[in-house]
């Protein structure tokens, strides 16, 4: 079994399209981690899209926040400004779908699935003992996380934590990650539709533990007809500006 596994979509359908394209016939199913919508220009194509495919989605606070999950309160004024935008820009059944995604942690086919954190959906996993925390509640060999649009994790064995620097080169499509049971890791896809490691190609990762294997992807996309959809659209000009550098 080999899952693609897709965090942070972000509404960016060109992105979302070149992931599939370049994933082709490399996976059997796919799991996403939250964030489907927010920021960006697609909201109702990328939901489409994951309805279609079928893929087995938590939701991230972003999508909670839109669906009205959430009270948006302590989203920056440029991020609230995307919510209010992509809530009225949903279709009813769409948005229907958003409101009603579970939340992590959810395991499915031996991974566990997070959006933020194990212990919390909304908080951020960037540092060592944050992510120390997670690999000591999650009882899985390997927990995906996704929410802060960094491509990469860490791995635990003998009350040892090791962070993974896992990243494709600029001319390399994926850079594969060898498990070794019983060592356990948490380990983020990278976002599909803002990056944020200044890596500004859409990211994602296909697992396959039956080889005990983790590809992490990184593909190109063509971020202007993005950006000219989102001035189009009025989005705020941020975040239009920080596709282009991954940031
Ligand atoms: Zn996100």
């Amino acid at each position: 079994m080999r899952i693609l596994v897709l965090s942070d979509l972000h509404a960016n359908m060109t992105a979302f399209e070149a992931v599939l394209q370049a994933a082709k016939d490399r996976w059997d199913r796919s799991v996403c981690l939250g964030d489907v919508v927010g920021y960006g220009p697609d909201p109702n194509e990328v939901t489409a899209k994951l309805r279609e495919l079928g893929t087995e989605t938590i939701r991230g606070n972003h999508d909670k926040a839109i669906s009205g999950v959430m009270v948006a309160d302590d989203f920056n004024p440029i991020a609230k400004a995307a919510v209010d935008w992509s809530n009225s820009e949903l279709a009813p059944d769409h948005l229907a779908w958003l409101t009603n995604l579970p939340r992590g942690p959810l395991t499915t086919d031996g991974i566990v699935l997070v959006h933020g954190a194990f212990q919390d959906e909304d908080e951020y996993v960037f540092t060592p003992a944050q992510a120390l925390e997670g690999l000591l509640d999650s009882t899985a060999e390997v927990t995906f996380f996704g929410h802060t649009h960094h491509q990469g994790g860490f791995s635990y064995l003998n009350s040892k934590l090791e962070v993974l620097q896992i990243h494709p080169r600029m001319n390399e499509a994926f850079a594969p990650l060898r498990l070794e049971p019983p060592r356990r890791y948490l380990l983020n896809p990278g976002s599909v539709g803002q990056p944020r490691d200044a890596d500004p190609r859409a990211a994602f990762a296909i697992a396959d533990l039956e080889h005990q294997t983790v590809e992490f992807w990184r593909v190109e996309y063509d971020i202007a007809a993005v950006q000219q959809r989102m001035r189009k659209a009025k989005l705020p000009e941020a975040l239009v500006q920080r596709l282009m550098v991954g940031r």
